[in-house]
């Protein structure tokens, strides 16, 4: 996984020139680290002793026996937390944070916690399948891998040789330096990657302002944080590392935290202040409050003259329409509050303004990003302690891109799901889903999973995966893939501090079932995986699964991929680092299982001034010609959004949210199942009252696209124009857990599945609406109209 790679953005392939990175010399890295270990560990022992023996020595509670620990890095979503997996024997028993990684200093959250159950789960998929019925009949034979590895490498080998790559399509969910490698060496697939999909309005508005798809945000140092829809306190690009700060920067420094959001998040109520407001007018607030500052004489004006393309009086101009009284009738927060809290947000400082989905998931959502951003850019919030700042030089980053070379520039991101394969005229000869679940995660899925299921449409559809899940359920070839315990891979972890740490993922599962993975005669298993760790089954990592895929179609594709496995790619990788030596640095890693430069000099504005060329893109556009050449306004503008203009008394602005339990990797998982299973409809209690609605009552929410029946939760958290849902629920595969069945199996837990009678809740992309922001391309998430009616023998309890 690449944390902010440009590769993850389809507007930045060109490279970047202030994120040339200083190569460190290989003595640099090994003395560094081995001052590092010496310092907290005893012993160097095996893995399992790793670099701090004391802190993450642990004793198994039936047996008394020691835990082995292994350090490596969780995968559940995109923070990248440093994690120890703890074996009793062979078996997985626990996983806790790694108190020594820099990041989230020994915290972890519950999904991290919960891919015990993933690595665990009786409902696994273990083994290829090819379809054996109709498309989606649930007809299958089990295969061999060499019969699935012969299927793949023909038809990627014909669409090689008869030019036709580009009917080749890859749908990821999950980033695989290997991977991507393969997919770069194949040419010119197209490819739909839905964790760079995520961000995209953020990283839009991010680089036509400073040239970068993101800055980080030095919270801990603030003393003001306003908040616009972001919920860091739950579900976070950089969730335990971020929180952690900021409850230090609340405790240690008493920082004031303001939340603007429609509903009331978890972070929404654990701040000082959280504002209801109309989804989607975050723009206008922000706007109105840098005027604010701006009239009052308030605003940074030596950082506005020598760092932004703007004048003072440019800015005057631009903010004359965005009263607090026009942000007040747009979005409903007084004028007053407006005022108060831009004059505290300017001159209680450190102040930052920070943001996440609930202002960029909508079609304005680029232009929202921008106005918060300006008003950090008013206030000088730039490379100032407690603000926003560029991160250090990424030698982890180089490190990766090294070996696994940027995709041919414009092939990724270019496809924003589905509804845009839809709408082209190239035809698909082969769908390759990796860890993405479009038929059950893409807006509308319903007609997705039409699309999917049409033969002539997607004549060929392979899915790899940890479970069956709704896309599989229609694939023609299912492929079990290893979970993120079972494999190895280097990533660039969020720089929480500035300095660029690079994470490893191994093996911490040797297995019990082993062994008889990859059946092909051809395939040389001994050469290919180590004895001691193979992927539970027949599962496969994909970037084995890639290698052996070059292997079989040769030519450029195996000359571009020389490696022998994972974890020789891996080390080669390191050695990249310094040429020679590799197995050393590699021992490191695997001991601490991150590597950052501890000699770095703590993060300074010189860290990002020090070439020539960082210091011509440290200015910050305000007025952005790349948004003029899409024909969107260069400036910071605010635009209500066209279908929230005119909602009658029973329409609602449907929002969603994410719990922090929610995601691919815990949809099945027994123990995140257990404390969430169900998403009630939330709506205003005044708004239900008017409509007869009561807590529990049954209701039919109504979009243009679908319907579904949810459950109400009657409360006076959310705005009155909006309604909310949790994602992640009601799936109608991936396994019993994730169905709320109660079943028999060798985990006795899954005959307890108490809330079997409950259901297992709705999926709200049934009925969200396939929208896109015409600025940043990204998702109108939180954008679509729902009706509610109320069910006849609708229950309260
Ligand atoms: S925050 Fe993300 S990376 Fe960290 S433990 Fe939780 S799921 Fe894993």
């Amino acid at each position: 996984m690449l944390w902010w790679s440009q590769e993850n953005i389809s507007h930045c392939c060109k490279r970047y020139d202030w994120m040339k990175i200083k190569r460190i010399s290989r003595r640099k890295f090994m003395k560094s680290g081995l001052a590092w270990i010496a310092g907290t560990a005893t012993s160097l022992g095996s893995i399992g002793k790793a670099a701090s023996d004391k802190e993450i020595a642990a004793v198994s509670r039936t047996s008394i026996k020691s835990l082995r620990a292994i350090p490596t890095t969780c995968q559940q979503c995109p923070a990248g937390c440093g994690i120890i997996a703890y074996l009793d024997g062979e078996r997985l028993v626990q996983i806790l944070g790694n108190p020594n990684h820099p990041n989230n200093r020994g915290g972890i959250c519950a999904k991290g916690i919960a891919g015990i159950n993933l690595v665990n789960d009786p409902e696994r998929l273990l083994h290829p399948f090819k379809r054996a019925g109709a498309r989606g009949s649930g007809a299958w034979t089990r295969i061999t891998w060499d019969e699935a590895y012969s299927t793949l490498s023909h038809n990627i080998r014909e669409m090689l040789e008869e030019d036709r790559v580009s009917e080749f399509v890859i749908d990821k969910g999950q980033d695989d330096s290997l991977f991507d490698r393969f997919l770069a060496a194949l040419g010119a697939p197209r490819i739909i990657d839905r964790n760079a999909l995520k961000n995209l309005n953020r990283s839009v508005a991010a680089l036509s302002m400073v040239g970068a798809p993101a800055l980080l945000e030095d919270i801990e140092k603030s003393r003001t944080v306003l908040n616009f829809g972001a919920n860091p306190f739950s579900n976070h690009d950089f969730f335990i590392g971020f929180a952690r700060r900021l409850v230090l920067a609340r405790i240690e420094k008493g920082a004031k935290l303001v939340t603007f959001d429609v509903r009331m998040s978890e972070t929404a109520a654990k701040s000082d202040a959280w504002y209801p407001l109309k989804a989607g007018t975050d723009g206008i607030v922000a706007l109105a409050m840098a005027k604010v500052i701006v009239d009052k004489g308030l605003a940074d004006s030596d950082f506005i003259d020598k760092k932004t393309d703007i004048t003072l009086s440019d800015l005057n101009r631009l903010l004359t329409p965005y009263s607090p009284e026009s942000a007040e009738r747009e979005s409903g927060i007084k004028a007053s509050d407006i005022e108060r809290l831009a004059v505290e947000f300017a001159t209680r400082k450190p102040s930052v303004a920070i943001f996440g989905g609930g202002i960029t998931d909508h079609q304005n959502g680029t232009h929202n990003a921008r106005c918060v951003s300006l008003l950090n850019w008013i206030a000088g919030n730039l490379e100032k302690d407690g603000g926003l700042f560029f991160p250090q030089h990424s030698t982890a980053q180089q490190i990766i891109e090294q070996q696994s070379p940027p995709l041919p520039p414009g092939l990724r991101n270019t496809i924003r799901g589905i509804p845009d394969l839809d709408k082209t005229n190239i035809p698909i000869d082969t769908y390759f889903a990796y860890l993405s679940n479009p038929a059950y995660s893409e807006p509308d899925c319903q007609s997705t999973t039409r699309f999917l299921k049409d033969e002539n449409a997607v004549p060929f559809l392979v899915v790899m995966d940890t479970h069956m899940t709704e896309t599989a359920n229609l694939a023609d070839l299912i492929l079990p893939a290893s979970t993120f315990l079972e494999g190895w891979g280097l990533s660039n972890a969020p720089p929480l501090d500035g300095i660029p740490i690079l994470n490893l993922r191994q093996p911490v599962v040797s297995l019990m079932s082993v062994a008889k993975a990859l059946r092909s005669p051809a395939f040389d298993v001994g050469k290919l995986l180590e004895p001691s760790f193979q992927p539970m089954g027949e599962s496969v990592e994909i970037g084995n699964m890639s290698l052996e895929l070059a292997r079989r179609i040769g030519g450029r594709l195996s000359q571009e991929l020389p490696f022998k496995n994972t974890s020789d790619y891996v080390a080669k990788q390191i050695s990249s680092l310094s040429g020679s030596g590799i197995q050393e640095g590699l021992e490191i890693l695997k001991k601490k299982g991150f590597w950052m430069d501890p000699t770095s000099e703590k993060r300074t504005v010189s860290s990002f001034h020090d070439t020539k060329e960082t210091k011509k893109t440290l200015q910050v556009r305000i007025r952005s010609s790349s948004l003029e050449q899409k024909s969107a306004s260069p400036l910071p503008v605010y635009k209500t959004i066209e279908s929230h203009k005119h909602t009658d008394r029973n329409e609602f602005i449907l929002t969603t949210f994410k719990s922090n339990l929610m995601g691919s990797g815990t949809a099945n998982s027994k123990w995140a199942r257990e404390i969430l299973h169900e998403n009630r409809l939330w709506i205003s209690t005044k708004v239900a009252k008017q409509l007869g609605i009561k807590n529990n009552d049954r209701v039919r929410v109504t979009s243009p696209v679908g319907s579904l029946r949810a459950k109400v939760l009657t409360t006076s958290r959310i705005h009155p124009d909006s309604v909310a849902l949790a994602e992640g629920l009601g799936h109608t595969a991936v396994g019993n857990v994730a169905r709320g069945k109660r079943f028999k199996s060798k985990d006795r837990d899954t005959s307890l599945i108490w809330w079997s009678q409950k259901g297992n809740g709705v999926n709200p992309m049934e009925i969200i609406e396939a929208k896109y922001d015409p600025v940043g391309g990204g998702l109108g998430l939180k954008d679509t109209v729902v009706r509610i009616e109320k069910l006849s023998g609708g229950q309260t309890e």
